[in-house]
């Protein structure tokens, strides 16, 4: 290198760079917008590997590298991108990112962060207040899986009858979920070291929701087998089907046997904001914890998780770790030293995003994000049903939905391998993204619908273009 550390520290250095991207990430979205890209180009991983070995041979510029790695990246802000629940971020958090990235606040010590800070208690108020939890308190953690993780640790901080805290675990412990729910329940029970037998997944009912029925039967066998229960989570919705769990019932039965209540909202919370479809969270209000990813419905970035508790006390619980270099007092419960009640130490200022949104626009940018894509959702699953060689999984709660080719006349075997199929050409194809579930055995199709860019004329043409894909394979027979 030529330059020294001190001269890539220039302030006008800085300025054309950042320049350089805004242009280049403008550019890129105009195309996108107008079509001009792909969603995707395939290329196989060892494939893509050596390309770029030779690539970086050629000693490429900041443009030139930022340009290689935009071009093989699946592209979320083009309007066919409907695969997995990662939000489209607004474009202007991009900017939020460059400040949030730039200031590098560690935010485990208020005075380390202080305006992160407060900022992220603003947010997880508007959050609190929402969802009716007025003692509520909370902060922001990396992602939904460290957030269901860190709510666990204090629901078994709080149930288990032992402070397993200073004393370590002495008893079986164990927690109460669906079937369909995101797999980091189950990793968090494990790590914690509950074991497989201390995850005890209920099985749904026709909806695809937890079939509540079943709790009394799978509280006395837990209890049978020496487990001590000690939550209850309830998925708000499950990431396969986008289907929202009934936290009523869940809330009821919580209560009756004196269970922590979680609310895994790290999909769907947002929709909290929004008049029409506020409803699906019915019964979360008397949650004990709920997480909210701000980085699936919510327009920002990854990682930024807000997990609400309902009582700010039961917010400390997860850790009580002494470390006197950081906090004078370690018992004493300050809400503005941030690293008392998370994982992290070092963390980023991950509320800022939302946080800007919330004054830019007020709560019903949320809303109308949610009513739009949970809408168009709707619109989706009326044209799968106009289809005849094509029909829905369930009717949907929220933005995802899960549908499938048919043929009466074919096996289910022959139909798995040619939706498999279909999945595989569209992936490799490029011109839409979607993913793919399996349910009761069987494989589906699925998309979320997490961009505002996508219309009811792009799904329209997706289910036009997955006919003539279909057409194709048929032409080949695969089965
Ligand atoms: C996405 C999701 C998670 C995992 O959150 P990450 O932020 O990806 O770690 C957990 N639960 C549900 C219901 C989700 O939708």
């Amino acid at each position: 290198m030529s330059e020294t550390i001190q001269q890539l520290f220039d302030p006008e250095r800085f300025r054309t760079l950042a320049y350089e991207m805004t242009d280049l990430l403008a550019d890129y979205l105009s195309q996108l917008q107008k079509g001009q890209l792909h969603v995707n180009e395939w290329k196989n991983h060892d494939d893509l590997f050596k390309t770029w070995r030779s690539f970086l041979s050629e000693s490429p510029s900041f443009k030139e590298i930022s340009s290689k790695i935009i071009a093989d990246s699946i592209h979320l802000h083009h309007p066919h991108y409907v695969g997995h629940q990662v939000a489209v971020p607004l474009p202007e958090v991009a900017a939020i990112d460059m400040l949030v990235s730039f200031l590098n606040n560690g935010m485990g010590v208020y005075e380390m962060g202080s305006a992160g800070t407060i900022v992220e208690k603003l947010v997880i108020e508007r959050m609190c207040q929402a969802f009716e939890l007025n003692d509520g308190s909370g902060f922001f953690t990396s992602g939904g899986t460290l957030a269901n993780l860190t709510v666990m640790l204090a629901a078994r901080q709080s149930k288990a009858e032992d402070d397993i805290w200073e004393k370590g675990s002495r008893k079986k412990l164990g927690l109460l979920v669906s079937d369909q729910a995101h797999y980091c329940i189950d990793r968090a029970a494990r790590i914690m070291g509950w074991g497989s037998e201390g995850v005890i997944k209920i099985p749904v009912n026709e909806d695809y929701r937890m079939n509540t029925d079943l709790i009394p039967e799978y509280t006395e066998k837990a209890k049978q087998n020496n487990i001590k229960l000690v939550a209850i989570v309830g998925s708000a919705p499950s990431t396969s089907t986008g289907i929202y769990d009934d936290l009523e019932s869940i809330a009821a039965y919580a209560k009756r046997y004196n269970l922590w209540f979680h609310v895994d909202a790290a999909h769907g919370g947002a929709a909290i904001f929004s008049g029409e479809y506020k409803n699906l969270l019915e019964g979360a209000q008397q949650a004990d914890s709920i997480i909210i990813d701000t980085h699936k419905m919510m327009l920002t970035s990854a990682l930024a998780t807000g997990v609400l508790f309902k009582s700010a006390t039961q917010s400390f619980s997860a850790f009580r770790t002494r470390a006197q270099y950081l906090w004078e007092d370690s018992h004493e419960e300050d809400w503005e030293n941030l690293a008392k009640r998370t994982f992290e130490c070092t963390k980023q200022m991950m509320a800022l995003r939302a946080f800007f949104l919330f004054e830019l626009y007020g709560p019903e940018l949320f809303s109308n994000h949610i009513n739009y894509l949970f809408d168009l959702a709707r619109h989706f699953h009326a044209c799968i049903d106009r289809e005849s060689n094509f029909e829905n999984f369930r009717k949907p709660d929220s933005n995802i939905v899960c549908f499938r080719w048919k043929d009466d006349s074919r096996t289910i075997e022959e139909i798995n391998i040619i939706n498999k199929e279909l999945r595989k050409a569209v992936l490799e194809e490029g011109q839409f993204y979607i993913v793919q579930t399996i349910l009761d055995q069987n494989a589906w199709l699925r998309v979320s619908l997490m961009n505002p860019m996508t219309s009811e004329d792009h799904l329209e043409d997706l289910i036009e273009y997955l006919k003539q894909k279909i057409n194709k394979i048929l032409s080949k027979d695969v089965t």
